[in-house]
């Protein structure tokens, strides 16, 4: 079989084989046909429904050199995937060529010096159990399945952040195969205007191979979930004691329709509540009394919060689970009781099969890095809100898109950046967004110095000068 498709725009075809593509790569070569194609293809959005010419499991940089040299000859779109879980769906492409890091999972432990070196197919939750055995971590985000290649390269967000920093300020080194196909490795010293640009600016610079992780003691931590009713006056209060409550403890509240799920008792079913992920990483004591102002809000619906190892934060999850879904982020400054109000009268008014308004308090380490020591600059934006819709009917897509983007809006305040990592196919305004002043002169001309064609453009893009 050859592979002969040809981009309009570059005009270079191969006559390379699928067979000779298979002889040159240690990794697998999977193509329309093979029997697990369809599932190779998929990701986690399930809006995405794409077929690529080919996906290459890729084994070693050799192999990530070759793929990102055959994008150049054949001028096939080349989409870079880690764990698949990017909402515009850029871990795949349309007739191109996926580059999937996914049987790329190394991981070497340095126990005594505190450092892992991790291989970007690896996930969250994969490399947080395996440092987890020795009592350490390095943060991420809520969900295990993210890939630590995607979280990673837009800056990481999770519950270790305001005690530690986000992803990107526990990263200290990167190793990237560039568009020239050179495998390059960056850290503070060493060609440190691409170690800047990968701690937020995304997969824009090249395919991140490995990256080197600082490690902390995080063993024990008292968390969980609590579900509180939620009413105007309980999501401004929780906000607010989510402000005073020490860096160790992080909170994710997602305010939304109680689902018919097994632990909350039926009565609740169907009522607006406050499901909250709660994790204090400390003294087990001092948890314990830095949650109960939380439950102190209101009588909780359900109360899971109890001391644990941190990897159990990230249980397995279901497999298959592939929602709709239509979200936009935002930053805001303060969480009122009126709009706390104007949440709930828009969640009650959605026709998703479920709709959330998630809301984590920022602060802590991540305010104290200056906003222009990485690309992510929004390090003084006080608390993080996403607006999403999940259904269940491709048909319906328009609806929620517009219920999504209205209650954004009408939620917006002063401060008009985004978090890249959250950002779905939303138009290069909203790239703009998410790197603010001379964030995004300084990374357009990394860009250039890097990737001066664009190759790497499915993305959230940041192209060359002069592209
Ligand atoms: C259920 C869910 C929960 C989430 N929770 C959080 C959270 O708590 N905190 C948070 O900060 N974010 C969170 N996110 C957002 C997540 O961080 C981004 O979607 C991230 O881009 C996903 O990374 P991935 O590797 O899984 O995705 P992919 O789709 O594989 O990658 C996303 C993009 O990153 C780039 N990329 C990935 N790997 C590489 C690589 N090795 N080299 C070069 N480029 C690469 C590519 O451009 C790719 O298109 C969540 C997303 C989902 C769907």
């Amino acid at each position: 079989m050859i592979l002969k498709e040809r981009s309009e725009v570059n005009k270079i075809t191969t006559n390379l084989s699928i067979a000779e593509l298979r002889a040159s790569l240690k990794g697998r070569v999977i193509v329309p046909g093979d029997a697990d194609y369809d599932e190779a293809r998929m990701v986690f959005s399930g809006t995405i429904d794409s077929r690529p010419a080919v996906i290459v499991r890729v084994a070693n940089t050799d192999d990530i050199s070759r793929v990102v040299s055959l994008a150049h000859e054949t001028g096939l779109e080349l989409a870079i995937r880690s764990g698949g879980h990017s909402g515009a769906g850029h871990g795949v492409c349309e007739g191109g060529i996926v580059l999937d890091l996914a049987d790329m999972r190394a991981l070497e432990i340095d126990v005594k010096g505190r450092t892992a070196w991790a291989e970007t197919g690896l996930t969250a939750g994969e490399y947080t159990a395996a440092v987890g055995a020795h009592g350490l971590a390095t943060g991420f985000g809520d969900t295990g399945s993210v890939g630590i290649g995607g979280i990673t390269l837009g800056g990481g967000i999770g519950f270790l952040s305001r005690k530690y920093g986000m992803t990107i300020d526990s990263l200290l080194a990167a190793e990237v195969v560039t568009a020239d196909g050179q495998l390059v490795y960056a850290d503070a010293n060493t060609n440190p205007d691409l170690f800047w640009a990968v701690r937020g600016g995304g997969g824009n610079f090249g395919v991140a191979s490995r990256f080197k992780f600082q490690l902390v003691e995080v063993d024990m931590v008292v968390g969980g979930m609590l579900i509180l009713p939620a009413t105007a006056d309980v999501i401004a209060d929780f906000v607010a004691a989510a402000e005073a409550a020490p860096e160790e403890l992080s909170t994710i509240a997602n305010v939304m329709i109680a689902p018919p799920m097994p632990f909350l008792p039926p009565e609740a079913h169907g009522k607006l509540i406050v499901m909250a992920l709660i994790v204090y990483a400390g003294d087990t004591e001092a948890g314990e009394r830095a949650l109960a102002p939380f439950r102190a809000i209101a009588t909780p619906i359900a109360d899971m919060l109890h001391p644990m190892h941190y990897p159990e934060l990230f249980p397995p999850e279901q497999a298959g689970y592939h929602p709709k879904a239509a979200a936009r982020m935002l930053f805001v400054n303060d969480i009122e009781r009126s709009v706390a109000e104007t949440i709930l009268d828009h969640l009650k008014a959605s026709k998703a099969s479920m709709a959330v308004t998630q809301i984590r308090v920022l602060g802590g380490a991540i305010s104290r890095v200056p906003a222009d020591a990485t690309a992510f600059a929004h390090r003084t934006s006080r608390i993080m809100m996403s607006v999403a819709a999940m259904y269940q009917d491709s048909a319906e897509n328009a609806i929620h898109e517009a219920w999504v983007t209205n209650l954004a809006s009408i939620l917006q305040q002063n401060d008009s950046g985004t978090y890249v990592n959250f950002l779905g196919d939303e138009g290069e305004a909203r790239v703009r967004a998410a790197y603010p002043g001379q964030t995004w002169e300084r990374l357009t001309a990394i860009k250039t110095r890097y990737d001066p064609t664009n190759l790497f453009r499915l993305n959230q893009n940041i192209p060359p000068v002069g592209d």
